[in-house]
């Protein structure tokens, strides 16, 4: 492999050939180590997006970087058509980790979302009676679930899916954070209800306090199952290893993925109890890579370092820390801010791209989110002096003075 180009041929190459599905920040990212990214010329950034969440331990931590290398010099990749050692005790460790007692493993985020809807409708007609091809499953405004066809469909964000037709149908949609709108939204074809627990490409929206609990009972009360969408709170990012610890309730279907793998490879999983996940027979639904024995021990050791170093818990601890922070912000361009944990957002009331890009210059990375948010979310390992170093530049960008 050839590589010794300068930064302007890289941003050219990527952009003369690549789709232009992204419009990224013209830094190019050569190496990085826990919470610090570096560019070609050692200039060094602390990451605040992390991979859109799914780097919670940190850049390259010793120890994953060592398993991944030690599993790619045994075997990578068997798929499930034959057994592999690293399977059975990833759902083992899987199970315990989130209290559900049957495993599915996938790759990406959309794929895990797009087995738990097949989940969903499979449990509707094999389980509660519902009538074959009349399964519905209720979603929320301003949710992000992920780019398939499918998802997109339930999308309330046009860019998402208006020139993606036709759509699929069998998708209701009601108002984030209200359970009296779930409630009435309920019809006897309803199967299911999917919602994130903390909205994130939505803009870092958090709920009014007790709507899971709520959300859990009504689904209960009903018969439909309460799915959540754990992809990007999960492992930590909310100060609870499960934001859904925070209320204290049990989803039906439990949906995981980023920092699964502390962002070191792509794994995702649909996690649900026998009742439920058993409705699923041989032939029915897999993947290739699926379960390989690469994702499994990257995900092991993943959940162990999670655990190891108490990351929840610096999570809980530093988010709270760096809010008191936030809240002292001073710029009358600032609505709100807002978070649980290490998941934080600022929302302006103007673009957030240009302050994006001053705070590049000034070594913090963030990437606007919903066009006015700053949505900053960490890798967990951060102390409190990398907090203060986010915080000094986020106060010099306010207060005018990014560009020297
Ligand atoms: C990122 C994300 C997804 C999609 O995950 P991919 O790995 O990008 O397919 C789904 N749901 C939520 C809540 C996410 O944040």
């Amino acid at each position: 492999m050839c590589n010794n180009l300068t930064t302007e041929e890289y941003i050219r190459l990527e952009d003369e050939y690549g789709a232009t599905t992204y419009k990224p920040l013209d830094i190019v990212i050569e190496k990085a180590r826990g919470v610090w990214v570096y560019d070609l010329e050692g200039k060094k950034y602390l990451d605040c997006l992390s991979g859109f969440s799914s780097v919670n331990l940190g850049h390259c931590h010793p120890e994953l970087v060592k398993t991944l290398k030690n599993q790619a010099e045994q075997v990578t990749q068997t798929s499930r058509a034959f057994r592999n050692v690293h399977l059975p005790l990833f759902f083992k460790e899987i199970a315990e980790f989130t209290g559900k007692n049957r495993v599915l493993p996938m790759n990406t985020g959309a794929e895990a979302v797009e087995t738990a809807i097949k989940l969903a409708r499979k449990w509707a007609y094999a389980v509660k009676g519902i009538e074959n091809g009349r399964a519905e499953i209720i979603v929320c405004e301003n949710n992000f679930h992920g780019r398939t066809t499918t998802i997109v469909s339930f999308s309330s964000e046009p860019s998402y899916k208006d020139n993606f037709k036709p759509l699929t149908p069998g998708f209701r949609t009601i108002p984030y954070g209200d359970a009296k709108a779930l409630k009435n939204a309920i019809a006897p074809d309803t199967c299911a209800f999917l919602v994130e627990p903390v909205q994130g490409e939505g803009g870092v929206v958090v709920p009014p306090e007790g709507y899971l609990k709520e959300a859990r009972k009504v689904c209960r009360e009903n018969n439909i199952l309460f799915m959540l969408d754990e992809i990007q709170t999960g492992f930590g990012r909310t100060g609870k290893i499960f934001a859904h610890h925070h209320e204290n309730v049990e989803p039906d279907v439990l949906i995981v993925g980023k920092s699964l793998s502390g962002g070191m490879y792509p794994v995702s999983a649909v996690l649900a109890d026998s009742p439920v996940m058993d409705v699923f027979k041989p032939g029915e639904h897999g993947s290739t890579f699926a379960g390989n024995p690469l994702a499994c021990a990257v995900a092991r050791e993943s959940m162990r370092i999670l655990k190891e170093e108490k990351l929840a818990e610096n999570a809980a601890e530093l988010g709270d820390y760096f809010m008191e922070k936030l809240k002292t912000l001073k710029n009358s361009h600032i609505n709100q801010v807002r978070g649980k944990g290490l998941f934080l957002g600022i929302v302006l009331d103007e673009p957030a791209r240009p302050y994006c890009e001053e705070l590049q210059e000034l070594g913090v990375l963030c990437k606007e989110t919903r066009s006015n948010i700053i949505r900053i979310s960490p890798p967990l390992t951060i102390n409190r002096e990398q907090i203060d170093f986010i915080y000094d530049c986020l106060e010099r960008v306010f207060a005018g003075q990014g560009k020297e």
